[in-house]
Order: C-alpha cells, then sequence, then structure tokens
C-alpha cells in the first residue's frame, strides 16, 4: 500500500513556494474574495483511509464540480434515456463559451459544460418535488454528512451576473431541450453551483465513482456501467479545453470549478481532491493541476 503522507507533503511545500498562484475568477463577484493563498489536499483510499494537508478541512465553492453530482442523479434517475437530451462529446472549448457549436438542435455537446448541466437540471426539476432540497440531501446522503449546504450568497451573486448561462438557457429553450421555465431551471443550476465543501468532503462524496457506484457507507447508488460512463465523461471533459492537458499530465478522470477546486479518482484504488483558488488561463486551478502531476508522477499511479 502506498504511504501517501510524505507525497502530499512535498506537494503542500511546492505550493507554497511557488509565486505564480494563478487568477482568482472574478466574474462571479462574491467568488474574488478568496485568499489565492490557500491550498489543501486530501486522499481517500479504497479502505476509507483519508490523509489531508494544508486547508483541507475549509470549505469552498465546488462550483463546475456540482455538474458530476447532477449528472449522477440524473443518470441514476433515468438512465440512458438522459443522452436523448445531452450529448458526450468533448467540447473543447473554455468553462464560459457560448457557442452554437456548443450544442446542435439544442443538445448540448456534453453534461459536464454549462449548457449540458442546464439540461440535466431541467430533468432533474422533471423527476423531483423539491430539486434543490432533494439533490442537497442526495450529496448529503453519499458524503454521509449533514453538514454539506449551499453558499446562497454565491448563488445570489451568479443569480445576479451570469449572463452567459441566462443566454444558453434561452438558447435552448428556444430549440424546445427544456420543458422548464428559464428562471427556474437557473436557480436550481446556481445552487447546486454554489454547493460549497472542504476537500476532505468532495472525496467522500466521489468515492462512489472511485468504488463502483458504493458510497463509503455501503449503499449502491450507480450501477458499474453507469460508473464507467461518467468515468469517461470526467476523463474527456472534465476540464473544459484542457481535457487533454489534464489526461496528459495527470491521467486519472477528474472535474475542476471555477472556486479553484478539482477532484480526480483512480478506481478501485483512490480518490483525490485539491483546493487551490488561482486559476490558470483555461479556469482550471494552476497549482492543484501541479499537485495532481506531482502527485501521479510520484507513484506511477494513474489510469495509463
Ligand atoms: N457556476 C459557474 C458558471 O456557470 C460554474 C463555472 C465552472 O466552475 O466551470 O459559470
Amino acid at each position: 500500500m502506498v504511504d501517501f503522507r510524505p507525497i502530499l507533503q512535498d506537494i503542500v511545500a511546492m505550493a507554497q513556494q511557488e509565486s505564480n498562484k494563478g487568477e482568482v475568477a472574478d466574474y462571479i463577484p462574491q467568488l474574488a474574495h478568496v485568499d489565492a493563498n490557500k491550498f489543501g489536499i486530501s486522499i481517500l483510499n479504497h479502505e476509507g483511509n483519508i490523509h489531508s494537508e494544508g486547508d483541507a478541512k475549509e470549505r469552498f465553492s465546488i462550483q463546475s464540480i456540482s455538474k458530476v453530482l447532477l449528472l449522477s442523479m440524473a443518470f441514476g434517475l433515468v438512465g440512458d434515456k438522459l443522452w436523448e437530451r445531452v450529448d458526450v462529446e468533448p467540447s473543447g472549448d473554455p468553462f464560459n463559451h457560448l457557442s452554437l457549436l456548443e450544442m446542435e438542435n439544442g443538445i448540448p455537446r456534453n453534461p459536464l459544460i454549462n449548457a449540458g448541466a442546464i439540461v440535466v437540471c431541467d430533468v432533474l426539476i422533471s423527476h423531483l418535488k423539491n430539486p434543490k432540497q432533494e439533490f442537497l440531501d442526495y450529496v448529503r446522503a453519499i458524503a454521509g454528512d449533514q453538514s454539506i449546504s449551499f453558499d446562497l450568497e454565491v448563488a445570489q451573486s451568479e443569480q445576479e451576473t451570469g449572463f452567459r448561462n441566462h443566454a444558453a438557457a434561452n438558447l435552448i429553450k428556444s430549440f424546445g431541450n427544456l420543458s422548464h421555465k428559464v428562471s427556474e431551471v437557473l436557480d436550481f443550476y446556481f445552487h447546486s453551483c454554489s454547493i460549497s465543501m472542504s476537500c476532505e468532503q468532495l472525496v467522500k462524496v466521489f468515492y462512489i465513482f472511485m468504488n463502483r457506484g458504493n458510497c463509503l457507507q455501503n449503499k449502491n447508488y450507480l450501477s458499474l456501467s453507469q460508473v464507467k460512463r461518467i468515468n469517461a465523461l470526467m476523463l474527456t471533459c472534465g476540464f473544459y479545453d484542457e481535457a487533454g492537458e489534464f489526461a496528459f499530465e495527470v491521467g486519472l478522470p477528474g472535474k475542476s470549478g471555477v472556486g479553484g477546486g478539482i477532484v480526480a479518482l483512480l478506481p478501485n484504488q483512490f480518490c483525490v481532491a485539491t483546493w487551490s483558488p488561482g486559476l490558470n488561463e483555461k479556469g482550471n486551478s494552476k497549482l492543484g493541476m501541479q499537485a495532481l502531476e506531482q502527485l501521479t508522477t510520484a507513484t506511477g499511479l494513474s489510469i495509463f
């Protein structure tokens, strides 16, 4: 069994020495206040042991990482019918890109871009009585942690400034691929992005994708085939237009968010989360990517 502790300590030392930590996202005003010097990392192995260093217990806005959880809940509820509403091809576009190429006839390229997650929110609204609360309950149940919550200030901040998401949702609606009101779908979408979690909480949630659909409490949420498909989507679509670079440097399925979080996993072995708020020019956490490259290179543990 790998002893992750010395590797994590080296990674934190690297992060502390790095003078260029990237740029904190400020297009969502509420995110601009976050301290760029924060750095946390947690690893949860298959046996359920967790190792953390740095600011791994501090909560941050998970943003687009929530798209994997929306996908997981919707896929679990409707199965393969989901693919009638959203495609599974990488977009190769930046995180906030708005182009007709991101969708064909209102079908977004994949569920991990904004347009795709908006459609997944619409699917969930059709199947849930109280979508926001039931989605939060789903995430809490997987993590075994009732303290996970929305950050209402972040949700409000995005509601007021998320003009591109409003545009995307209206475009999808014009193609007939949203059943509910744009305002209702976006309210759910913005709340899902606003969930705050720590690295330690994130690895517990993503344990289901590492452990064949079963959570730490051994309850099953997804079939093996569904886990395979979600992990494939994370690998090919989880890092905006840097998915190729992430596969090349790190070699794990994962997902990033503009709050500076990244979560990644090696099936049946471990799940890892990093948080460093400064982003590179592609919108991925700069030090988070470096840390994960260091981790998989030092241990030789990747899907390749
Ligand atoms: N809530 C953000 C948005 O819709 C998510 C961006 C991200 O993390 O990729 O712009």
